[in-house]
């Protein structure tokens, strides 16, 4: 019981208020049910039996764990600089939605042949969108440091003619929980290109992302969104399950969209680059301040790709 006492103490000093009853009850219930000579006190007739201590002990746990975590988020809002918190996004969906090609972004054959579904926007009834980041020419440490201590989720799509000058950056991307997707290895557009050349671009990425980061990917972006049918018919046979385009491009200096509305939609897919200053007005970190500040103001929260998928 002496223990028990103690912790109520401390309780108290550090939760005054309610909190305080909550521990006064917990230590009757306790008292009530203490066990004496190996058998416990059977309650006064009457009453209801004892409460037990751990339940509630576990639910205070449970929401002190809870203000931690909103407090880590707060302070590393504050500390990367953004006018709000994020939002967290729902749990992952238990049921995955059916992802289909969008209108007008099929080619021939593309559902009897099986081709994997080219889209922009993930069916879903919640307020999220999905960040993705392509091609890999910056590798700004402060990037994964300021991804890794706000806990948004995004998935890279790369190129191996810039993810070559430094694969260790993208192994620490991968070890932080980032999918490295494909994006070819050296960028070309595709259209251009035969079915053989194609599928060279295409496996020859796999195969590199494999050799360096242990997985052969499920989902490939063509560069530019340009494509044909021989692009899907390549990326099948090397085994690519998903064609991921977008509906939202963010920049460090603004935001480009693909609908009429000029306005994110749940589950909008958003691109943006592996950037820096030789290429923008500024860094990775203040593109993704401008992204989720715009994000977070409008209620929207930031989801894993590979969830949904
Ligand atoms: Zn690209």
């Amino acid at each position: 019981m002496r223990v028990v006492l103690q912790n109520d103490k401390n309780r108290s000093r550090w939760r005054p208020g309610a909190r305080a009853s909550v521990a006064a009850l917990a230590l009757v219930a306790i008292a009530s049910g203490c066990v004496q000579g190996g058998s416990e006190v059977p309650p006064a007739p009457g009453q209801p039996p004892p409460l037990k201590a751990p339940p509630a002990r576990a639910l205070d746990g449970y929401a002190t764990e809870l203000r931690a975590e909103y407090a880590a988020r707060a302070a590393a809002a504050k500390r990367w600089g953004l006018k709000e918190i994020p939002l967290k996004p729902p749990p992952p969906p238990a049921t995955k939605p059916r992802i289909t090609t969008r209108e007008g972004f099929e080619v021939d054959g593309h559902l009897e042949d099986d081709l994997p579904p080219v889209f922009t926007t993930i069916p879903t009834q919640h307020k999220i969108v999905f960040l993705t980041i392509d091609d890999g020419a910056e590798k700004d440490p402060a990037f994964l440091r300021m991804m890794n201590d706000l806990d948004v989720p995004y998935t890279a799509f790369l190129s191996d003619y810039l993810v070559s000058e430094d694969y260790a950056y993208f192994k620490r991307m991968q070890d932080n929980g980032v999918a490295l997707n494909n994006h070819t290895l050296n960028h070309p557009y595709l259209p251009g290109l035969s079915y053989d050349d194609q599928k060279r671009e295409i496996c020859g990425m796999q195969d590199v992302i494999e050799k360096h980061y242990g997985k052969r990917p499920l989902l490939f972006r063509p560069p530019f969104g340009n494509y044909n049918k021989d692009t899907l018919h390549a990326a099948k046979a090397c085994g690519i399950k998903y064609a991921p385009l977008w509906n939202e491009e963010v920049f460090v200096d603004h935001w480009d969209y693909r609908e009429w509305d000029q306005d994110l939609h749940p589950g909008d897919i958003v691109l943006s680059h592996f950037r820096g200053r030789d290429d923008w007005e500024g860094t990775m970190p203040d593109m993704i301040r401008r992204f989720l500040d715009k994000v977070t103001a409008q209620g929207y929260a930031v989801a894993r790709l590979e969830d949904y998928l």
